[in-house]
């Protein structure tokens, strides 16, 4: 009993030592937990703890590693500024009101409140941490491309809706997903994506043993090729031409007279759904690549129709 310690610092400060016993069954308790069980202090109920992990020194109620777990705060301390940094933030500090969350600073300058377990089972899965500051500016970037303005939440509540201004100065709420998309109809003056520029394309698309050619319309041919068809990264695939037209109304019209073109006149062109199957998201439009060269044609007529400028390559 002679070389106990006659203080202890715990945070910074100095406890004397109580000369009070420590009982088998503490020590016991205490090594259970991970723990030295060094003295007492402060008063008759409190031990004394060493983490053998960390070597920190803390005030623990007897009771607590006598009958329950002692857990070493500088140590989950540790591992949570760890999950933070696999995450690449850093912790500021726990959350004054519930124990269960924390302050972080992202890597965009961003300070976000999280829950501790959360961000471990983030870092675990190498996961990234979602900013609610920069999700809203992206959406505000996307309502901007359509000539939209992100006002804020939604006034509905719904979720997944924000509401957004038109430049005519209407308000409304949208779905977040549309607007990514530039699909809303604007209430005020009407304006409507179907009055939007919009363009009949041809893609080529080198399914395995089965060179195809879909022919269809869109406002964003690139993004309908890359994200829309579902189909598999390895496959070659190419937008060949896309033609403008003023509005989406205006390609689908011509986008079907093409489809029944070539049903009535060139039925072998087609390939069914049956043969390609799921390998492109869509339910026709599909043709053999070389029905290339009378695709090419009625683009042709379409372009020399409206007069536009065209783009092939
Ligand atoms: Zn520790
Ligand atoms: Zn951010
Ligand atoms: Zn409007």
């Amino acid at each position: 009993m002679n070389d106990f310690p006659t203080s202890f610092v715990i945070d910074g400060v100095v406890h004397p030592a109580l000369p009070m016993p420590l009982k088998p069954s503490w020590i016991e308790g205490a090594a259970d937990d991970g723990f030295d069980l060094i003295g007492r202090a402060w008063d008759r109920y409190h031990g004394v703890l060493r983490c053998r992990t960390c070597k920190a020194v803390s005030l623990t109620r007897i009771n607590v590693f006598r009958d329950r777990t002692a857990l070493c705060r500088a140590c989950i301390r540790d591992r949570r500024e760890a999950d933070a940094a696999t995450l690449g933030a850093e912790l500021l500090g726990p959350d004054s009101r519930d124990r269960h969350y924390g302050h972080y600073l992202l890597s965009c300058g961003h300070i976000v409140r999280r829950q501790f377990h959360r961000m471990t089972t983030a870092a675990a899965g190498g996961h990234a941490i979602d900013c609610e500051t920069c999700r809203e500016v992206r959406y505000a970037d996307e309502a901007c491309a359509y000539g939209w303005t992100l006002v804020g939440p939604a006034t509905s509540g719904r979720s997944g809706y924000r509401r957004y201004r038109h430049g005519c100065g209407h308000g409304q709420d949208i779905s977040i997903g549309n607007m990514a998309w530039g699909d809303c109809s604007c209430g005020g003056c009407g304006t409507d994506w179907s009055g939007q520029p919009s363009f009949v394309y041809l893609f080529r698309i080198d399914l395995a043993g089965l060179p195809v050619v879909k022919l269809g319309y869109s406002a964003r041919p690139a993004k309908r090729l890359r994200h829309q068809l579902g189909i598999d990264r390895a496959v070659r695939t190419e937008v060949l031409r896309v033609v403008p037209l003023a509005s989406g109304n205006l390609a689908v019209r011509d986008e079907s007279a093409c489809h029944r073109h070539m049903r009535a006149r060139h039925p072998g062109a087609i390939v069914p759904k049956a043969v390609f199957g799921d390998a492109i998201n869509t339910q026709g439009e599909i043709y053999h690549a070389t029905a290339l060269p009378v695709l090419q044609a009625l683009l042709d007529r379409i372009a020399a129709r409206h007069g536009g400028p065209d783009s092939s390559g």
